[in-house]
């Protein structure tokens, strides 16, 4: 097989202490998986059953980079999330049986362009827009599940500049780690590669260029990002 251009190999993610990366073949986010980020959003949470948006490997930079003020919004917000990703397939499986494919955890940001967002929530359009964008998934290196042990009363923490805006522990999650798997695999045959962004806790806000953000979950690697402080930048038209 040959191809027209050069096909791009695939977004991976770092190990901690392992030599092989973790190629990535998509990426799942939890919408309002925390009730008091629900309730800051003007929602409030439907336990009925848990709801998704997906963003494409494409979107996945690696932590400590510096990125661009997103093009296209001027609500460029973080939002700090716990990230699962699988070893194995699972199709229609029991909570009972999602816990054995996870491979590990880390530290994530599901960046996000709030005011494009909001204009798909508000014309019942899709949320890609708002969502799935370079730059838009900042991932840090994973942890074997087996090192990280039980997701329990672990702090999740975001700073922005050193000062702390989100502050919750991955008990408050509404949907556990293997009630999502569960639940999504009765929708998608996940497998190896497959990535889950848990859901966000309350204190989301905007960014600024020349920001530096730093999330942090105990017992995994921070994730950190930079703000590229680019005044040339040129607004939309
Ligand atoms: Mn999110």
């Amino acid at each position: 097989m040959t191809y027209l251009f050069p096909a791009e190999p695939p977004k991976t993610v770092p190990i901690h202490d392992d030599s092989a990366a973790y190629p990535i073949r998509r990426i799942f986010c939890v919408g309002r998986n925390y009730a008091a980020h629900a309730a800051e959003m003007g929602g409030e949470v439907d336990r009925e059953a848990p709801w998704y948006f997906n963003k494409a490997p494409y979107s996945a930079t690696l932590s400590g980079a510096t990125i661009d003020y997103a093009p296209g919004t001027e609500n460029f917000h973080y939002e700090m999330e716990l990230v699962v990703a699988l070893r194995a397939e699972i199709f229609e499986g029991s909570v009972d049986a999602a816990q054995d494919v996870v491979f590990g955890y880390g530290c994530g940001l599901d960046m996000t362009r709030r005011d494009l967002q909001q204009v798909g929530k508000d014309n019942r359009r899709p949320w890609d827009f708002g969502k799935d964008f370079e730059d838009g998934a900042i991932l840090a290196p994973l942890t074997r599940a087996a090192d990280f042990g039980s997701v329990g009363e672990q702090a999740i923490q975001l700073r922005q500049n050193g000062q702390i805006k989100q502050d919750a522990t991955l008990a408050d999650m509404v949907w556990s780690v293997p009630e999502v798997i569960s639940h999504l695999s009765h929708y998608y045959h996940l497998g190896p590669g497959d990535v889950i962004m848990t859901g966000t806790p309350a204190g989301v806000g905007p960014v600024q260029r020349g920001d530096r953000l730093e999330g942090t979950i105990t017992g995994l690697t921070p994730v950190t990002v930079k703000i590229r402080n680019d005044p040339a930048q040129p607004p939309l038209d």
